[in-house]
């Protein structure tokens, strides 16, 4: 596995796989990475030539600058993680070589980008659409993997990909989870013992909502799931969602026109934690 920490070196190698018409998969990442992130490298693995694994803290999908500054950064041990799942390139730039000057670029994302996690975080969407269109222009790949951890930001990169006219496969991976069911997540390690004992309710309140909504109506759900997870100690929903999982707009029946997602965000102590699940679609 190549290290390659400039732009110049990471097009130079690009150039070449395309020159042999090699298949190229990009999985872009913060690091501090995990069974997660690996299962999206596996996949990218098995189904091209070249693969490249950017490993990168992007500075402005933050909007929040102690989350910034106490986000976890484990570079040795990614490398030896992604050498062990056979990446080829691991590329891990320092910020002012993505930024030489700053990214001023406004995306017009539209509706997918303006509820839940980007009504929560303003530009949040906007930084992800900043990076991840850089790494596509770099990375050129046939295929780029996400994982539906961060439901609704797929559905703004398959947003960003059709405004920018990238020609490329989105290819979206399931959540990987701990044995108790906690989705892993970079910022897990943050969580005090007690907020670990507690954070795996999220989806088992999650889980056990699916049954329910066999008997409740969209309304009366959200407001159980809410209130169910409050009444667990260190945890506060910031938001819960059930969307139309294309539009990623909040529904209020189950009939929606695509299948419905229920999306959260609690507060475990003071480290954000994301899940989502999906439910039995009642289309008519
Ligand atoms: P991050 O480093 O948090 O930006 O995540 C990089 C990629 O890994 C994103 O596409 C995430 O959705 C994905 N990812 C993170 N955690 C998980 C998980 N537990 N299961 C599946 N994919 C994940």
């Amino acid at each position: 596995m190549k290290i390659v920490r400039t732009i110049s070196e990471l097009k130079k190698l690009v150039d070449e796989s395309l020159d042999k018409k090699l298949s190229i998969g990009l999985v872009p990442t913060m690091g501090a990475l995990h069974s997660g992130h690996i299962s999206l490298v596996d996949k990218a693995r098995k189904e091209n030539d070249l693969v490249v694994v950017s490993v990168f803290v992007n500075p402005t999908q933050f909007n929040n600058a102690a989350d910034l500054q106490t986000y976890p950064r484990t570079e040795e041990a990614d490398a030896k993680l992604l050498e062990i799942a056979g990446a080829d390139i691991m590329f891990m730039p320092s910020v002012e070589e993505i930024y030489p000057e700053p990214d001023t670029r406004q995306f017009d994302l539209g509706p997918v980008a303006e509820v839940m996690e980007g009504a929560m975080r303003p530009g949040h969407f906007n930084g992800v659409a900043q990076i991840v269109s850089k790494l596509f222009a770099f990375v050129r790949p046939t295929r780029a993997y996400f994982g539906e951890k961060d439901f609704q930001q797929i559905a703004v990169i398959k947003k960003m990909v059709s405004l920018e006219g990238f020609d490329l496969e989105i290819v979206s991976c399931p959540i990987v989870r701990d044995t108790d069911g906690l989705a892993l997540s970079s910022r897990n390690v943050r969580l005090t013992p007690e907020g670990r004992k507690h954070a795996p309710k999220i989806h088992e309140v999650l889980a056990e909502s699916v049954l329910k909504s066999e008997e409740m109506s969209v309304p009366e759900l959200r407001k159980w799931v809410v209130e169910t997870l409050n009444n667990e100690p260190t945890l506060k929903v910031e938001y819960f969602e059930i969307a139309d999982s294309l539009t990623m707009q909040p529904v209020n029946s189950w009939n929606s026109e695509n299948q419905p997602v229920g999306c959260i965000t609690v507060f475990c102590g003071d480290v954000r934690l994301i899940d989502n699940i999906l439910y039995p679609h009642k289309k008519a």
